[in-house]
């Protein structure tokens, strides 16, 4: 059921539950998935006869679980990125669409997002690469973990208060982007991985609450870098795992200064991401991720890397113009 891909990137639907105050009557999109691939339907909801379907490699709707959606879509992305390959996996979508929830999620195992999970994975394998091996192999891992906001960078392993109003600068090294003093912080455990990211998931509230702001304004980028060494010998490859600031049209909102500032911001690197995922889906040559900050510094499309983009989408008719948009944004990055 895996549509044709030229590059090594997929692009999955998840339609989240409804929540108690939205009502059975007003529940406008659905899946189906058969032979021919996975399909998201929306109805108009002025007009129910008319409905519009859209392709994807993947469609999950509400009674999906973390579990399910791991198992298909990110466990497999474990082996590229242990293989050498890099991996990049975003939730796309609008604010309250479940895009937190999928790649953070909540607290009890089960709810467990796509992140700890990754990084379960990770541990998992590093623990049976050097069991397996005979020479002295040792597998590191470590982290960064940044946020984008108003197209400037934040180190959230550091203090909010520690920020600088500037950001972290960017530097090109030999045809990568680094950003000059960002954290790297070498993670051994995955106890210890939800140590750090907790305390950093609370750094990136308050840093929001600081400005002013809202975290769901702002891209949140976990950097997770495998090392392999074996004798003198290491190769590294690197996961991200985006948590991207909300799509909702971001025209539409409040006229004031700073609230135009940021959507501005949002936009453009939304729309350079949509520019990058759809050249990657047609196995272009260039990839226009210089155009923004956050596409730069993920350098996406450029290590013949593996992308996974998971479309997060409300179930109801207040929703449908973002779901309309977003489902459009998706669907660029179909082969026709
Ligand atoms: P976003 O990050 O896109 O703004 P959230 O992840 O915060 O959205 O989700 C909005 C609300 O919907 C939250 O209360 C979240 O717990 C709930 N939710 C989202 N997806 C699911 C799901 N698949 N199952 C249960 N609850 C969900
Ligand atoms: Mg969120």
């Amino acid at each position: 059921m895996v549509l044709p891909n030229p590059a090594d990137i997929r692009v999955v639907a998840r339609v989240r539950p409804q929540h108690k105050n939205e009502l059975e009557k007003d529940v406008i999109v659905s899946t189906a998935t058969n032979d021919s691939g996975a399909t998201v339907k929306i109805s108009n909801p002025k007009k129910e006869s008319e409905t519009y379907a859209f392709q994807f490699s993947g469609a999950y709707d509400q009674t999906a679980t973390q579990q399910e959606i791991y198992e298909h879509e990110i466990s497999p992305t474990i082996k590229s990125l242990f293989n050498g390959l890099d991996v990049t996996i975003f939730a796309y979508g609008s604010t309250g669409t479940g895009k937190t929830h999928t790649m953070r999620g909540g607290k009890s195992m089960a709810d467990r997002g796509m992140i700890p999970r990754f990084l379960s994975g990770v541990y998992r394998r590093a623990r049976k690469i050097v069991k397996d091996s005979d020479a002295a192999t040792k597998v590191e891992v470590s982290l960064s973990y940044y946020e984008i906001y108003n197209d400037k960078v934040f180190d959230l392993f550091e203090s909010p208060e520690d920020r600088t109003a500037a950001g972290l600068p960017l530097r090109d090294n030999g045809g990568k982007t680094v950003v000059v003093g960002l954290t790297e912080r070498p993670c051994e455990s995955l106890k210890e991985f939800e140590t750090l990211y907790d305390q950093a998931n609370v750094n990136r509230s308050t840093g929001a609450t600081k400005l002013n702001a809202s975290s769901s304004r702002s891209h949140a980028i976990l950097r997770i870098r495998v090392s392999i060494i074996t004798g003198d010998t290491m190769r590294s490859s690197v996961a991200s795992a985006i948590d991207l600031a909300g799509s909702e049209d971001n025209r539409r909102t409040e006229n004031r200064k700073d609230r135009m500032v940021e959507s501005a911001s949002i936009n453009k690197s939304l729309f350079t991401l949509a520019k990058c995922v759809e050249a990657i889906s047609r196995g272009d040559d260039r990839i226009p991720y210089r155009e923004s900050k956050m596409t730069r510094i993920l350098s996406l499309g450029q290590n013949n890397g593996v992308t996974v983009m998971i479309l997060n989408l409300a179930p109801v008719r207040s929703f449908h113009l973002d779901t309309l948009s977003s489902l459009t944004f998706a669907n660029r990055t179909r082969k026709i």
